[in-house]
């Protein structure tokens, strides 16, 4: 095994089995879908790295019979789509959900093939501008997205953050960035909205850290796995000191002419 597909084992490891893979929450999903406004009756939906998918069955429940076939839940890593597959069956949701394994960058469907393009959480890893204008030509006339995503909440972050955050992810920015963004993609802004900080913890960090101490204990002799976890640590331990600094924002557009 190369050294970083070893690492990337290790983030796996320690990202294995959470409910979700970022921050979110039922009640921003929901919110952000109204955002959508009146949507066609055999809708299409696509839901780009879904992870685990709390999200894509909030989706499926929600719209329930306007879905005109199943949310493609497409992710590049297996195992959280066979996570999503057993919970979605275990809540009676998998007729209403097709997880497909892909690159976003090279999503597999013809022009005009959605209604509605979602993704939390994930619209970073090929950029926030780029993934707008990527996945535009897959909506229909009208079709919508609706993309979370780390951003800057304060004009002057506090010193510790802003450092963090230079490292961790350099290209976050703030609210009027991102939806100037959107709408030099092509969209009309149709909303946004600050996930409430529970979304942060309650399926994400808290399990998390609860993870963290098995997982010390597990790497105790492998210096470069020490180092993740304590890079998750860090990474929680900048969200309980600085929650109002920055957030996910819920970003939601509408397809222009
Ligand atoms: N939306 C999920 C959630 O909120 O729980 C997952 C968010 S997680 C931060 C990002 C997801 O993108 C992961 O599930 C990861 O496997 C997936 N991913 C990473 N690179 C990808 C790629 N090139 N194509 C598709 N999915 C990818």
């Amino acid at each position: 095994m190369t050294d970083e597909a070893r690492l990337f084992e290790i983030f796996l490891d320690i990202q294995r089995g959470l409910p979700r893979q970022g921050p979110g929450c039922a009640e921003a999903t929901r919110e952000a879908l109204a955002l959508c406004g009146e949507l066609p009756d055999g809708l299409t939906v696509l839901d780009v790295g879904c992870g685990p998918g709390m999200q894509t069955m909030t989706l499926a429940e929600t719209l329930d019979a306007a879905l005109g076939r199943p949310i493609a839940a497409l992710d590049m890593h297996g195992e959280y789509l066979t996570q999503l597959q057993a919970s979605s069956a275990a809540r009676g949701l998998g007729e209403r959900i097709a997880p497909l394994q892909g690159d976003m960058a090279a999503l597999p469907f013809a022009d005009g093939s959605f209604d509605l393009i979602w993704s939390e959480g994930a619209a970073y890893i090929m950029g926030f501008a780029e993934a707008f204008a990527a996945w535009r030509p897959l909506l229909r006339a009208g079709g919508c997205v609706a993309v979370t995503e780390l951003t800057w909440l304060v004009a002057e972050p506090p010193e510790e953050a802003a450092r963090f955050f230079a490292e961790e992810y350099p290209a976050m920015t703030d609210v009027a960035t991102n939806l100037a963004s959107l709408q030099a993609a092509g969209y009309e802004v149709l909303g946004h909205f600050t996930l409430p900080d529970a979304a942060w913890w309650t399926d994400y960090y808290s399990p998390l850290e609860a993870k963290l101490p098995a997982l010390r204990a597990r790497y105790a002799e492998d210096a470069a796995a020490r180092d993740f976890v304590a890079a998750s640590q860090r990474e929680i331990e900048m969200r309980r000191r600085y929650p109002d600094s920055y957030g996910y924002v819920f970003f939601v557009g509408r397809k222009t002419d």
